[in-house]
């Protein structure tokens, strides 16, 4: 008792000694209510947001400090619910399977991590790479390298063959046979184990490949890859071990299968119908549009032996539908998650997507609010990020103009604090 009471006398001390940030924000964006408010002064206190105050308030310390951003628009820092943080495109990507080691995808990864910060995320999510990924998530908890708050899936999780299989294309003696601690399942048995694996390894969530994908090198970018009951049974697992289900997927039967199962969020959607949008609004799935990912495919499939062959015909037959997916989509209100598949584009270019969405059909405002609010919400932290709000983690950023205005404002993140800590000003 005695004990407790003088640690409760300590931090009462170190609180009232603490150094505040006030931050005058001549714009703030209030993502619950979707309006854009002027003049107010945010009050940072270590990680924590303790007080949103109108005006632009002065400290009453001098310990103390003051940032100016009264010509600023200033929101809660980005959530991206779809990136690849340990590597990125590059033409040598495929031959880099054979060449580089862990090691060298841990270092790649530490600077990706940084140039993602800086562009105003200051939480991914990570949906698949080779297990650097949790290792990366670690050091920057404990504040080893800087980077944006990581939940991560670890290795995806497909079938033989499938989209997420790691030996696609490669000689057959290299091939082998990888099971579930690979993340490759035939079965229901096998399912389980590769949730499992994953749980043991680390994995925030759990990520699925659901039908084929566009630039796996395979020939199918559209069929369902797991049965029913294979898809069932990972969901299920998952729940168990308290983690969600991303679903990746590009064609329709694969699809229906993962939003029946009970995934949390689909990931691309390029061929879905109205019945799969109903379905989804039944089942409260998410949409993650990953806009930026096709734009940027789709230039680079210009580019001569940018991607190994096979992958071009799925490039044009994707492309070839996602505007009318996405009129659809819109036009039935399909539940959206703000996500953009950086890795697959260079990471730090982001927030390119709030532009095409814009471009899409949403508004600007939807588009915040599906990369804050939103995000936080389907990441169990709706209580900690997303907002400004007093209590809430302190991951603010500001842009230069008013999003509202000119979305592409937010491609040029000019201020980032993430747990209360400047990184970018
Ligand atoms: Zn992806």
């Amino acid at each position: 008792m005695k004990a407790l009471l003088r640690i409760l006398v300590l931090l009462f001390t170190v609180s009232l000694t603490a150094q505040n940030t006030y931050l005058h924000c001549g714009k703030l964006i209030d993502t619950k209510s979707g309006k854009v408010l002027s003049k107010k002064t945010v009050v940072v206190s270590g990680d924590k947001i303790i007080s949103v105050e109108n005006g632009y308030v002065n400290p009453k310390n001098s310990e103390d400090t003051v940032v100016d951003l009264k010509s600023k628009t200033v929101m809660p820092g980005l959530i991206d619910m779809h990136v690849h943080i340990e590597g990125e495109t590059s033409p040598t990507r495929y031959l880099e399977r054979f060449t580089k080691n862990n090691a060298d995808v841990a270092f790649v990864s530490v600077e990706i991590a940084k140039r993602t910060l800086m562009a105003g995320f200051t939480t991914v999510r990570d949906l698949g790479g080779s297990g650097v990924n949790v290792a990366l998530r670690n050091a920057i908890n404990k504040g080893t390298v800087s980077g944006p708050r990581i939940f991560t899936a670890e290795k995806a999780i497909g079938t033989t063959g499938g989209h997420a299989d790691p030996t696609n294309g490669m000689r057959k003696d290299l091939m082998g046979d990888p099971g579930p601690a690979e993340g490759v399942i035939n079965g229901i048995e096998d399912a389980r184990k590769a949730v499992r694996q994953r749980y043991k390894n680390g994995a925030d969530l759990i990520k699925i490949t659901a039908t084929g994908g566009v630039l796996s090198v395979a020939k199918n970018g559209q069929n369902a890859q797991f049965t029913q009951e294979e898809v069932n049974e990972i969901v299920k697992t998952a729940k168990e071990y308290g983690m969600v289900v991303a679903a990746h997927a590009h064609g329709k039967e694969g699809m229906k299968r993962a939003v029946k199962a009970g995934v949390q969020t689909i990931e691309h959607g390029s061929f879905m119908d109205k019945e799969i949008a109903t379905l989804m609004k039944q089942n409260s799935a998410y949409l993650v549009p990953t806009l930026s990912a096709g734009r940027y495919v789709e230039e680079k499939a210009k580019i001569p032996n940018y991607y190994p062959a096979v992958i071009l015909p799925k490039i044009t037959s994707t492309m070839a539908v996602l505007d009318e997916t996405f009129k659809m989509v819109i036009s039935e209100n399909v539940p959206i998650a703000f996500g953009t598949d950086a890795g697959v584009f260079p990471h730090g270019e982001n927030a390119k997507e709030f532009a095409y969405m814009v471009e899409a059909g949403w508004t600007p405002m939807f588009s915040i609010q599906s990369a804050t609010i939103t995000n936080a919400k389907l990441l169990d932290m709706e209580n900690q990020l997303g907002q400004i709000k007093e209590g809430f983690l302190a991951d603010i950023i500001a842009v230069d103009e008013d999003p509202i205005k000119n979305i592409s404002t937010m491609e040029n993140a000019i201020f980032v604090m993430k747990n209360g800590v400047i990184y970018k000003q």
